[in-house]
């Protein structure tokens, strides 16, 4: 063997260009084996419990409590007294500082969150840590300010809280959904039950130990984890003063069936069909990053995704060339690689659901387009996935799938984009683009959501209020209005 060939054996340059593998440390979070109810300040011995596991390699990462009726009343009971013996009586001021350590917390023990949430959720580390786990800070430290400021933000109307709020969850984004509901519960005066989805209990538990690092009295944040069973129970009970529920339309709907007539407050932050709206005068590269966010952002799980793509008819061809030549860079994997763009779906049933809609795309007509990419063998995985050809009629044209799929629908004349647009059962977002400031305004005007992004797509600010139209739900999060829900006026 000669000299060179020798070398070349060990030699330091690459025999490809791909990324070589950059995990983030899977230890920089300690999970338990087992994990009870938070229930009055400490731990309950659950009754029933069940695995929780990490979608990307569909191991077991701990056991997980299926809070019973009598669990959940328990912690219904901790709430109301809480809420009559400590924490309605404590100053305003004095409830902001909680809010405010807890929002420094939650800052200083990011990395450890971040990962918890990729590892049981599925996302991309990447976000978890770019997207989820800021906004999560940023939404206590800003009801943390509005905790003493209540008569200013509804002058001469004498606020005051409403009791025990009861909070229900999904699983697309843990962490965040509990920042968005208990950071204003709190600021108000409310004690919390909350109830996180299924699959992904992890986080609220371990923000269970951010309370006790921030000295919360008892009771004022109970967590109860389960299935459905328990939510359903949490709506039952009759120590709740008020509903607040993220979650699908049909859960939602029968929730409002449950309560109607009760008394018990109600809001529900319920499904979308988002259209992201392209016009001709758009700048086309920034309007692809906008799309790719829109729909491919947390694997398409996101309620306000910008699912059904609307292109004005004279940039269709150079904007799918160019969305599709950007689909093929996308990395498809380990959650917990910083180089990842899409993770793991986050469970098999949503998998199922997300192959069931996509095969009935194909058989309506429409067009499926996968950029070449090898999925992981273990786990939940769906490749991301336009579908052109698509009319309003077709199932993923209507449907929320809730995962990586995006179906594409033409224009010509703005008036025929808002009727596409608002021919939804849903009103939640909707994104435009264009150059023009006016068109921006009148199409804002007349797009029946509650969300319009110009210009860019799925940004959140803990300021400015979120929710939706229609079937998309009711009541607002974020802002001075997301306080209202939580109060009652003389
Ligand atoms: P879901 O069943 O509505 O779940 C939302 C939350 O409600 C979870 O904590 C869930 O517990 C709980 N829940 C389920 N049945 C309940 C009941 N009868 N009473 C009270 N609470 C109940 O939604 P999903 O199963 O997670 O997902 C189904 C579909 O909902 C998705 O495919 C998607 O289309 C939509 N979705 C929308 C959003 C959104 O942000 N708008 C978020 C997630 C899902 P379990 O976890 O045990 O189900
Ligand atoms: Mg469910």
């Amino acid at each position: 063997m000669t000299e060179l060939e020798r070398k070349q054996d060990r030699a330091p340059v690459p025999s490809s260009w791909d990324y070589a593998p950059a995990p983030e440390a899977r230890d920089l979070v300690q999970v338990r084996e087992r994990y009870g109810h938070f229930v009055g300040g400490g731990w309950l011995e659950p009754k029933e419990t069940y695995a929780t596991i990490d979608p990307s390699s569909e191991e077991s990462i701990a056991e997980v409590g299926q809070a019973t009726k009598e669990e959940v009343e328990l912690a219904v009971g901790s709430a109301r007294d809480a809420f009559e013996n400590s924490w309605s009586a404590i100053s305003p001021s004095e409830r902001a500082k909680y809010l405010f350590r807890i929002a420094r917390i939650l800052q200083e023990r990011s990395r450890e969150f971040a990962v918890l949430e990729s590892l049981n959720g599925g996302k991309p580390i990447r976000e978890s840590r770019d997207v989820d786990l800021p906004l999560s800070a940023a939404h206590f430290f800003y009801y943390a300010g509005w905790a003493d400021k209540l008569e200013y933000a509804f002058p001469n109307r004498k606020p005051r809280p409403i009791g025990v709020a009861g909070q229900i969850v999904p699983w697309n984004f843990p962490l965040l959904m509990l920042a968005w509901k208990i950071a204003p519960a709190l600021a108000t005066g409310n004690t919390v039950v909350l109830k996180p989805a299924e699959t992904t209990p992890l986080s609220a538990l371990l923000f269970a130990d951010v309370l006790r690092q921030a000295e919360l009295p008892p009771g004022v944040v109970n967590i109860v984890t389960g299935d459905g069973r328990t939510g359903a129970a949490l709506v039952k009970s009759p120590g709740v003063d008020k509903i607040a529920f993220t979650g699908s339309t049909e859960v939602g709907k029968a929730i409002q069936r449950e309560l109607a007539g009760t008394g018990t407050h109600l809001t529900l932050e319920l499904g979308g069909k988002a259209a992201n709206i392209i016009f001709d005068d758009a700048a086309l590269d920034q309007a692809v990053e906008g799309i790719v966010n829109g729909i491919y952002f947390n694997q398409g799980h996101v309620c306000c995704a910008g699912s059904r793509l609307l292109v004005q008819e004279s940039i269709y061809e150079p904007l799918i060339g160019k969305l599709k030549r950007r689909l093929a860079t996308l990395r498809v994997g380990d959650p917990l690689d910083k180089n990842t763009d899409v993770g793991a779906i986050n469970s098999r049933q949503q998998l199922d659901k997300i192959k069931q809609l996509v095969a009935s795309g194909e058989e309506e007509g429409a067009a499926i387009y996968q950029p070449p990419c090898k999925l992981p063998e273990k786990g939940y995985w769906f490749a991301p996935t336009v579908f052109t050809n698509v009319a309003q009629s077709y199932r993923i044209a209507q449907e929320e799938i809730f995962g990586p799929v995006l179906s594409v629908l033409t224009f010509r004349t703005p008036d025929e984009a808002v009727e596409k647009a608002n021919n939804t059962a849903y009103g939640l977002s909707a994104g435009v683009w264009t150059e023009k400031g006016s068109r921006i305004l009148a199409m804002a005007q007349r797009l029946r959501a509650g969300v319009i992004w110009a210009n860019t797509y799925n940004r959140f600010d803990p300021s400015s209020p979120f929710g939706g139209y229609k079937e998309s739900g009711f009541g607002r999060e974020g802002g001075r209005h997301g306080l209202e829900p939580y109060l009652e006026f003389e």
